[in-house]
């Protein structure tokens, strides 16, 4: 068995403790094209473990622009910062909605360099917002 196999019963724990959620860009998994991953906020490549406390709940959107990345450039200051930890971090504190609930803003050097990298508010996400908010689906309540 590769060392990088993620059982299906951790899986599922990721999935629940997300709330089914993109634990960056937020969109829910039961509304996306593709199926969700398990992304290690550690890559693994650097020495990160297939522990649940180093694996978040991602689109692959998300998890590819992430790659095996811990680090990225705040736009504001041009400093390198880390990037958002699911884990370590509340999405609240480094996060907010625009007024439509469409574009995730970056509130902290963390928030905007994530928004950045990650490209969290790509154009089909954000369709995809819009056309969950006309569901009355978005913006998520659970976190
Ligand atoms: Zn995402």
């Amino acid at each position: 068995m590769a060392k990088r196999y993620i059982t299906k019963a951790v899986r599922q724990l990721i999935a629940e403790r997300a709330y089914y959620l993109c634990e960056y860009c937020m969109c829910r998994s039961d509304c996306a094209c593709e199926s969700f991953e398990c992304e290690h906020i550690m890559p693994f490549v650097l020495g990160g473990s297939n522990e649940p406390g180093n694996l978040a709940f991602t689109c692959r959107g998300c998890n590819s622009h992430k790659s095996d990345r811990i680090t990225a450039l705040d736009p504001l200051t041009e400093q390198s910062v880390l990037l958002f930890h699911p884990r370590n971090h509340h999405w609240y504190d480094h996060f907010a909605w625009d007024e439509e609930y469409l574009f995730i803003i970056g509130t902290t050097p963390i928030g905007r360099a994530s928004v950045d990298a990650l490209h969290l508010n790509r154009k089909g996400v954000v369709n995809l917002r819009r056309l969950m908010k006309l569901g009355g689906i978005h913006p998520p309540k659970n976190i």
